[in-house]
């Protein structure tokens, strides 16, 4: 409270006041002083001019033997003019100072020697004065040549001091009424500056809790109304500005939280600023909130989970402030990591850094299947080749082989042109499945005699193996639509596994059922089966289980990978079963309503024919 404005206001106003009354009372005391004194001065110099008749009568006394009473009588018929009252006497004084006779005969006797007696002593006028001594005196020196004497007037000033108090009297009740008056008129002057002052400071403290609804109220044409107008003002840029920002920053977080690629940030010491959910799902930390996990989870536990070495880190990251570090290989996923500098407060000091993590799996397998495609067509058409050039440079070298070895030898070389051309042809097929340049003919055709031709088609090579081939699907199945000749080849490629991977003399079915939405066509076999771990990638391009074995049974190991794309491109699905040595069930299942369409066909045909 005594801090306050309000309070201010009134103690400046009594402060004025009393330092006012002071200076006032202060002035007329030290006027009056001054005037008495003046006034005694003047009044003297006046009575004893040397050319006055009062002191031609007092020096004319001195030829007298009772010079001294005749100078007192003098004097006293004189004390009108010298203004001879109760606080001022004269005295009549013989050269040494001593007295002779006064109008106070109590104090004369015991007179004391002043500096104008002094004076006078010595044949001068003493008429100076000191107005804050405790009396004022004049002294002059008479002679006649014979005798001498001091005429000596003294003021006790005690007139002038009750002047002076009762000046002081007035003053203080001059005081106490003016403070009154002044903590009064304080108070209401006080109370008009401070509420509208009152009123922007409650309004601040809204702005400062974040409530921007309420305009300050002073309804005034002074410098406090003007504030009043500009805070409003200022209110309302900031309520915008802050709206802005918080708009920003709301877009930002939620970028932040909900982008695909973690973000982890880092604060100058390394630790933990902040984590996006796709960073803690990365890292395999709570959705929510903090575990034991995170709190160690700093910089260096990161790039040590990273497999990434600080020091490389920091060494690639130096000169440009950020690095991006790709494919590291963390968790079976294929991730580039960027680091950027950055700074989170004015303080330049503070900057921490950002890590933004990609998970590039996907383009990581692509590039490596690509790689490894590669490299698998080079090696499956090097071998016959190596083959090929074989044949040609023995026959070369030994134009008089016999003639059995030559057809041999042509004989191979023809087996490896065929073996190449079938590559070849199969990678067209693939390449053109996957460009989606395949020319389709989408037909609807009965499923029973479908099967049954591949039956035909596979019976001569399955008996050739010693195998028995059987069928066991129902006569009544539902017709199948899509491209009758490529779903063929689909289950050639099947059933010619079936051959190639079951020891001679093995057993062989071809099955078929109905169900609500399409046909599951299964070929068993009682082979070689297949391990499980390989199962998973049977489908992949070039892969075969056992390469060795698989090559002699001249499997390229391209067949799978062409009926997976062709049941797919139909909306079917195509999956194993099968028991290493015991046998494999190769099922595919294609729909009723194939996913190939007219449009497929029309568009594809014109620019594959
Ligand atoms: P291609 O079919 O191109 O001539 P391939 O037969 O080797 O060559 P896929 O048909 O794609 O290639 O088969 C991939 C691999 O799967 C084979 O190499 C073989 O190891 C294994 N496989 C496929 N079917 C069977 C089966 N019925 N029994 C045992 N293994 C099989
Ligand atoms: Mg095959």
């Amino acid at each position: 409270m005594y801090r306050g404005l309000h309070f201010k206001i009134i103690l400046i106003f009594v402060v004025f006041t009393v330092v006012l009354m002071a200076a006032v009372g202060s002035v007329m005391i030290l006027g009056s002083y001054t005037y008495y004194n003046d006034s005694f001065v003047s009044t003297m110099n006046t009575a004893f001019s040397d050319d006055g008749e009062l002191i031609g009568a007092l020096t004319d006394a001195l030829s007298q033997e009772d010079y001294a009473s005749r100078q007192g009588d003098i004097l006293r018929s004189y004390s009108g003019a010298l203004g001879i009252g109760d606080y001022r006497n004269y005295y009549v004084l013989d050269g040494q100072g001593r007295f002779l006779v006064g109008s106070d005969a109590v104090l004369g006797p015991s007179l004391e020697i002043t500096p104008n007696i002094v004076s006078a002593m010595a044949h001068n006028g003493g008429t100076a004065q000191n107005k804050w001594a405790d009396y004022i005196d004049y002294a002059v020196y008479l002679t006649d040549g014979t005798n001498e004497s001091i005429v000596y007037v003294r003021d006790s000033q005690q007139q002038a001091r009750a002047f002076g108090r009762m000046v002081l009297r007035i003053t203080a009740q001059t005081l106490v009424i003016g403070m009154a008056i002044a903590i009064v008129l304080a108070f209401f002057l006080s109370k008009a500056i401070t509420s509208p002052i009152r009123s922007l400071t409650a309004m601040a403290k809204q702005i400062a809790a974040g409530d921007y609804s309420e305009n300050a109220d002073v309804n005034s044409n002074d410098e406090l109304g003007t504030l009043s107008d500009t805070i409003n003002n200022m209110k309302d840029v900031i309520k915008t500005t802050i709206d802005q920002k918080t708009s920003e920053q709301r877009k930002f977080e939620t970028l932040f939280v909900y982008l695909n690629d973690a973000v982890v940030v880092f604060d100058k010491y390394g630790e933990l600023m902040h984590i996006n959910r796709m960073a803690r799902k990365t890292f395999g930390m709570p959705k929510h909130g903090y575990n034991e996990d995170m709190q160690s989870f700093n910089l260096s536990a990161m790039l040590a989970r990273l497999g990434l070495d600080y020091m490389t880190v920091t060494e690639k990251y130096k000169d440009e402030r950020n690095c991006v570090i790709s494919d590291i290989i963390y968790d079976g996923k294929a991730l580039d990591v960027t680091f950027a500098e950055f700074r989170y407060s004015e303080d330049k000091a503070n900057r921490g850094i950002m890590c933004v993590i990609h998970d590039n799996t996907d383009r990581y397998e692509l590039d490596k299947s690509r790689r490894e495609f590669v490299s698998d067509v080079s090696h499956e058409l090097r071998t016959p080749l190596t083959a090929i050039q074989g044949a040609v440079e023995t026959m070369q070298e030994y134009p008089d082989l016999p003639q059995e070895m030559r057809t041999n030898l042509l004989g191979m070389a023809d087996e490896e042109c065929k073996r190449m051309s079938r590559i070849v042809g199969d990678l067209l097929v693939l390449s053109r499945l996957d460009n989606k340049r395949t020319a389709w003919k989408i037909e609807t055709f009965d499923t029973c005699d479908f099967l049954d031709h591949v039956f035909e088609v596979m019976s001569v090579d399955a008996k050739n193996h010693g195998h028995t081939l059987s069928r066991g699907y129902p006569d009544d199945l539902p017709s199948l639509t899509g491209d009758k000749e490529k779903l063929q080849q689909v289950i050639v490629n099947i059933v010619s596994n079936s051959i190639k991977y079951t020891p001679d003399g093995g057993r062989i079915a071809i099955d078929a059922k109905p169900t609500e939405s399409g046909i599951v066509i299964c070929v068993a076999d009682n082979g070689s089966g297949i391990p499980e771990k390989d199962i998973p990638r049977l489908f992949e391009r070039f892969y075969r289980v056992d390469k060795a074995r698989t090559s002699d049974a001249g499997g390229s190991g391209l067949g799978l990978a062409i009926v997976k794309e062709i049941v797919d491109a139909h909306g079917g699905n195509v999956w194993v079963q099968s028991v290493l040595n015991e046998g494999t069930k190769m099922y595919v299942y294609l729909p009723y309503r194939t996913s190939l369409t007219d449009a497929d066909a029309a568009s594809l045909t014109k620019t594959d024919i």
